[in-house]
């Protein structure tokens, strides 16, 4: 099988890395492509978020290494682009000449105070001061905020699907078995369902010892392989040792889930394989 990553972060945003020793080491490990998804900007200032004035040197730059491995591997130019159902915040892609996209909601509503990601006291406080500690409504907002994603932008993949359960260790914030919760991600997948996205199994909150399981848990990739999803495989490397973690074992997962073929990007378009 080919193996492939398209979710890698360098020092364009957060990664630890300069681009050219990700594409070293992919080839060291024995990858055929590699992709870079750094944070698109944003319309607010971050730390971890690719700066507007710095997306032409980063295209430029995977343009340079294109050419200069060409024949020893694939690299594509991607981003992982939050969506905020909001043109002041959210990074305009469609001139932008990427080879690939990732969507992903980090905000449930356009503005820095939302943040699902960075912190649990971030998401605690969230969750007391703006849903009056109501966590079925939260968790409602960000499944709502996936659909509106898949319906209004065309993003090729959705990154990690269930990444509300980031800084639920010993469900802190909510019970992932409850039948209230199998219900909103089972309607979500429903709903989306007919645009076809692509679903990653993401490896990062396991290997960063955040999470119990990948993104997303096993039952729902059980429901997204039962529905025919397209599937694929992605690590959110944050350093070039971070390529290759898990990999084999989301594969292996995925078979023993009952998967057949899986989604890659090879001669910049979408195929399937056979696993
Ligand atoms: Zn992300
Ligand atoms: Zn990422």
């Amino acid at each position: 099988m080919n193996k492939v990553n398209l979710h890698t972060h360098s020092n364009f945003c957060d990664g630890s890395s300069q681009l050219k020793n990700y594409v070293d080491k992919a080839i060291e490990l024995g990858f055929q492509g590699i992709g870079f998804s750094s944070h698109a900007p944003i319309g607010f200032n971050t730390d971890w978020h690719m700066k507007k004035e710095k997306f032409h040197t980063y295209h430029q730059q995977i343009g340079k290494l294109k050419t200069d491995y060409k024949g020893e591997i694939e690299i594509w130019c991607g981003l992982e682009i939050d969506f905020f159902d909001n043109d002041e915040y959210e990074f305009d892609f469609n001139n932008s000449n990427l080879d690939y996209s990732i969507g992903a909601v980090h905000y449930i509503k356009p503005d820095s105070n939302y943040c699902i990601d960075e912190s649990k006291e971030k998401l605690k406080n969230i969750l007391k001061y703006e849903y009056q500690s109501d966590n079925k409504s939260l968790i409602r907002e960000y499944y709502n905020t996936i659909v509106a994603m898949v319906f209004k932008r065309k993003f090729d993949i959705i990154a990690h699907f269930d990444l509300i359960k980031k800084f639920n260790t010993n469900n802190y914030f909510f019970d992932e078995n409850a039948k209230w919760y199998k219900e909103i991600v089972f309607e979500t997948i429903d709903k989306i369902k007919e645009k076809d996205p692509i679903i990653e199994v993401n490896s990062r909150g396991f290997y960063k010892g955040q999470t119990k399981e990948y993104y997303p848990s096993k039952w729902i990739l059980k429901y997204l392989i039962s529905n025919g999803f397209r599937i694929t495989v992605n690590t959110d490397a944050h350093t070039p040792f971070e390529i290759n973690n898990e990999f084999d074992s989301m594969i292996q997962n995925l078979i023993t889930l009952g998967l057949s073929e899986i989604s890659l990007f090879k001669n910049n378009e979408w195929v399937k394989e056979s696993l």
